[in-house]
């Protein structure tokens, strides 16, 4: 196990070293544009298993599996016209697939369901890292399960640097929140599992109400379990957005979308972005709840997003944030 961790600049030799790293069958942090992934080989399972044990990710929680293009994609999943359809709109991007998988994909990565989860990633520095390598990397959030996702290198090393080599730096992310997933193993029927960057409008598709469960097998425990996710020491309670929080108690932060008029604004105020455009609410999200948890805050209300666009994706992950641990 590796002691000390690396944050690398993503230069070519860095690059290389991690390529290398990631050939040799560790696992490693890595840019994206959504959030930090912790990625390794896909097509290896014991790398898989270290992806899993590194985070303290259940095994019955499918990972994503990153591809350099939809060409290298096609060796390993069964797609279909629609799936080649989105990809032509939204690949490079935010948006993952789940479509049935072909054999080379180990079993530990999908837990055991006969379907995948696939992105095309559009981050510049993570896409020559696939570039150089030529297998696909299976890469979660790179943070400690159930905790805050990270949209920086040093949220990375913060939370994992005892447990990985080296994250490799790409800088804050641009989306701040996860990658939009659509499930079309049916492809008459496609389905939003998980609200992110690209909206449901933008995509034409409705949002499931649940996940798939009935002939799932395994990995139908998964949403159950992820219904409290994301979320920081602090606790966190959620009010609707443009009204005013219940209460104010020293250990308390507010945590506005927007900078607040004069007279609100104090110690212990916060905002997500200085006009409130949904998608620096997004891109400072996990940001914002790092460091107020880091500042020792015990309690943070947090102002829900308006119910659209991106914000629909901050509000399912807010409200998992908040939810009681069991
Ligand atoms: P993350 O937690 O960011 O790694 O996202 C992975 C999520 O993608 C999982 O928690 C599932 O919700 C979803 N997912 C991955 N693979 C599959 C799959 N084969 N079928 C359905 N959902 C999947
Ligand atoms: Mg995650």
């Amino acid at each position: 196990m590796p002691t000390s961790c690396q944050i690398l600049p993503p230069t070519e030799v860095n690059l290389q070293r991690c390529a290398d790293a990631l050939r040799a069958g560790e696992v490693i942090g890595v840019p994206t544009e959504t959030v930090y992934g912790l990625a390794g080989n896909a097509l290896c399972e014991s790398t898989v298993r270290k992806i899993f044990e590194v985070k303290g990710r259940p095994f019955i929680d499918p990972l994503i599996v990153h591809f350099h293009s939809i060409e290298d994609a096609d060796a390993h999943v069964v797609l279909n016209d629609r799936a080649r359809d989105l990809a032509a709109r939204f690949w490079p991007g935010a948006l993952t697939l789940v479509l049935p998988k072909k054999a080379s994909i180990p079993d530990v990565v999908t837990a055991g369901l006969p379907s995948v989860a696939i992105r095309v990633p559009g981050h510049l520095v993570f896409r020559e890292l696939l570039r150089q390598i030529k297998f696909p990397l299976a890469a979660p959030s790179a943070n400690p399960f159930g905790y805050v996702s990270p949209t920086l290198s040093t949220h990375v090393h913060a939370t994992l640097g005892g447990r990985i080599s080296a994250v490799l730096d790409g800088g804050a992310c641009q989306h701040g929140v996860e990658s939009t997933i659509v499930d079309l193993r049916d492809p008459a029927v496609p389905r939003i599992l998980r609200p992110g960057p690209i909206s449901a409008d933008a995509l034409e598709i409705e949002t499931a109400d649940t996940m798939p469960t009935s002939s799932d097998g395994g990995a139908q425990a998964a949403p159950g379990m992820l219904t409290q996710h994301y979320s920081p020491n602090a606790a966190i309670t959620l009010f609707e957005h443009g009204t005013q929080p219940e209460a104010d108690r020293p250990g308390d932060a507010l945590l506005y979308n927007t900078k607040p008029q004069g007279n609100k604004l104090g110690a212990d105020i916060y905002w997500l972005s200085e006009s409130g455009a949904p998608k620096d609410v997004a891109h400072n999200l996990f940001m914002l709840i790092q460091k107020l948890d880091n500042a020792g805050y015990t309690q943070l209300f947090v102002e829900r997003a308006l119910e659209r666009g991106i914000g629909i994706a901050v509000n399912d992950r807010l409200r998992r944030a908040a939810a009681k641990r069991t």
